[in-house]
């Protein structure tokens, strides 16, 4: 089985580089962020309070996630219902960061994600795939950028989809994510040992995709 680890903070460019990846080696991409971000509007639609773990813990056996393909194209559902454009809205990104610190949901998902890593040749992206969900993934790369280029790249992808966002508080979201991701207690982001680390700030998509590549056809 060829896995591809991509894991790093949010806006690096991980979701671009998978799915160039997917196409490029026919193999499937599985976006990890979008099962936290169906959890999080699942808390959100039944108004449970992300940060607090006793309430999440009492709806884990509610949350009901699927993931499946059309035409290539990674479709996330919850309770049958597909909510691949619902999970984008930006107040459920914090949300997800904030639900993704708790153990059970951790478990649920990760199984999920190894479950479908085991049996399929896939590029997985997320913050711990390289470190925690598969630590034995044949690539590993942790693809990073400055805080600046991210939230540059994530203004342009909300606007383009027509939300709308202020710049400093964009990046202050950012920011704090970056913290929450990188000091929770359980499988927090963090570059593997065995990582090819990336700075994607001054690197083209195609640059970044056709470097990831180099190594990959090795
Ligand atoms: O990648 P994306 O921004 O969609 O992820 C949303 C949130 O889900 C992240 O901020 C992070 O807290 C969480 N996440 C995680 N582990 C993963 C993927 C995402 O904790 N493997």
């Amino acid at each position: 089985m060829i896995n591809i680890a991509l894991d790093g903070p949010s806006g690096s460019g991980k979701s671009t580089i998978a799915k160039a990846l997917s196409n490029k080696l026919g193999i499937l991409y599985l976006d990890t962020g979008a099962m936290y971000r169906a959890c999080a509007l699942k808390a959100h639609y039944l108004g449970i309070d992300c940060k607090n773990e006793e309430q999440v813990n009492s709806i884990i056996d509610l949350i009901d996630i699927k993931v499946k393909y059309q035409d290539g194209t990674q479709h996330t559902y919850l309770d049958g219902n597909d909510v691949s454009k619902e999970i984008r809205q930006n107040e459920i990104s914090m949300k997800a960061s904030d639900i993704s610190a708790h153990k059970k949901i951790r478990e649920k998902l990760v199984s999920l994600q190894r479950e479908i890593a085991q049996n399929t040749d896939c590029v997985l992206d997320g913050r711990d795939i390289g470190t925690f969900v598969l630590p034995f993934a044949k690539f590993k790369f942790y693809i990073t950028a400055s805080v600046e280029e991210r939230t540059n790249r994530r203004y342009k992808e909300l606007i383009e989809r027509g939300q709308t966002v202020d710049y400093d508080t964009l990046k202050a979201e950012i920011e704090k994510r970056d913290y929450n991701d990188s000091h929770r207690e359980i499988a927090p982001l963090r570059q593997a040992d065995d990582a090819i680390l990336l700075d994607t700030s001054f690197m083209t998509p195609d640059e970044v995709i056709n470097t990831v590549l180099s190594y990959v056809n090795k």
